[in-house]
């Protein structure tokens, strides 16, 4: 018989699976608080647990699902990892030290289907969604890297998470769950490029964790050309489900803007931001391009000649921040880190050469 994967199920479900061995409730708690509080690497390490039990454990299930293939060390601190998957396929991950806390960016899905031409992993394509047992790994390998911490933790790495939604679901019940990992809600960022519906399913679903929307461009016909899956979204639409989600979670949402260099960085560009935001429930986060290993050069609706992805000069960037920051006081940019060794926003890809 298969071993069960402990991490893929839900706490409610680790408690009848240990109900079928005839355990009491008790047992589940200690099993529970092992694999996500005091995150034992292996049912050996379990000493409350008696030896005979760990031993049946240790013959019914298994506690692991990712393998650590290579690390690398950003000049700023921060850290990339590549993980190696039980069926072969890898993901990456980053830890980023910051002041006060540290955060972890965690992939939802190997490669993605949204196709983001700015994007490493839009442009490497889909394989498949993680499991939550894969999501869950990612968080524990990092907690464990990073020592005692404060956590943010941000679905900005490989994936549209949104398109892994009850998976996703799941892995968010335990990482905010006082059995799971008690990590707070609010300190859970779940990014997307912005599926109405299920904007409004997490809404619903009684999780208050923060939502970031990928808006990236004002323009709907730019926005279309830039990301090649939102070719049926409006973005009336987009910025509704997430005033929805604003309204039922009392949190605002944050609007992430990829920052490139004559695309959508004009002052009208500026003008239309400011009229989306003020008065609605928004924050804004600029994030200045990170370039991947290939340029690319688009023609794009409304611009005369084929344009190269570029991020902006500083200067620039000053200069449209400066044009938002008038109207709108929670703009912040977002200066990558990592992205010196491939792990900035929209650089991370599983792969295997280095
Ligand atoms: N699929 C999710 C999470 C992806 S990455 C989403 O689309 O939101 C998280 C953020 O990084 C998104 O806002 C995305 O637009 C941005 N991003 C992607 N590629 C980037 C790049 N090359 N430079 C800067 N930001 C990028």
């Amino acid at each position: 018989m298969a071993k069960t994967l402990l991490k893929n199920l839900s706490l409610d479900e680790l408690d009848s699976w240990m109900k079928e061995l005839k355990l009491p409730a008790y047992r589940s708690r200690q099993l529970s608080e092992w694999i996500y509080r005091k995150r034992a690497r292996g049912f050996e390490d379990m000493s409350n647990l008696p030896a005979g039990l760990r031993k049946n454990l240790e013959e019914k299930a298994t506690l692991n699902s990712l393998s650590l293939l290579r690390s690398r060390k950003s000049g700023d601190g921060s850290e990339k990892f590549l993980f190696q998957l039980e069926d072969g396929e890898s993901i990456e991950s980053v830890l980023m030290p910051m002041r006060k806390h540290q955060t972890l960016c965690i992939s939802s899905q190997v490669g993605c289907a949204m196709a983001c031409h700015f994007c490493e992993t839009g442009r490497w394509g889909f394989r498949r969604n993680l499991k939550q047992a894969e999501i869950l790994d990612q968080v524990l390998f990092l907690m464990d890297r990073a020592g005692d911490s404060t956590f943010n933790l941000v679905f900005m790495g490989m994936g549209e998470p949104l398109q892994n939604y009850s998976t996703m679901l799941g892995a968010l019940r335990i990482l905010s769950h006082e059995r799971g990992f008690g990590i707070s809600e609010k300190r859970i960022t779940v990014s997307t490029v912005g599926i109405p519906g299920r904007i409004r399913d997490l809404a619903n679903s009684g999780l208050r964790v923060s939502l970031a929307l990928s808006l990236v461009s004002v323009d709907e016909d730019i926005r279309r050309v830039l990301i090649p899956s939102a070719s049926k979204m409006r973005i009336r639409e987009l910025l509704d489900a997430s005033e929805y989600y604003a309204d039922k979670t009392q949190r605002q949402v944050t609007l992430e803007y990829v920052l490139f260099d004559g695309v959508n960085d004009r002052s009208k560009d500026a003008k239309r931001l400011r009229e989306i935001v003020q008065g609605r429930p928004f924050k804004l986060n600029i994030i200045p391009f990170n370039p991947g290993e290939t340029p690319v050069e688009m023609m794009l609706p409304g611009i005369q000649e084929a344009r190269e992805l570029r991020r902006p000069t500083p200067r620039k960037i000053d200069t449209f921040v400066g044009r938002l920051a008038s109207a709108i006081p929670s703009v912040t940019v977002r200066w990558s880190q990592g992205s010196d060794v491939g792990g900035g926003c929209g650089q991370l890809r599983g792969r295997k050469e280095s």
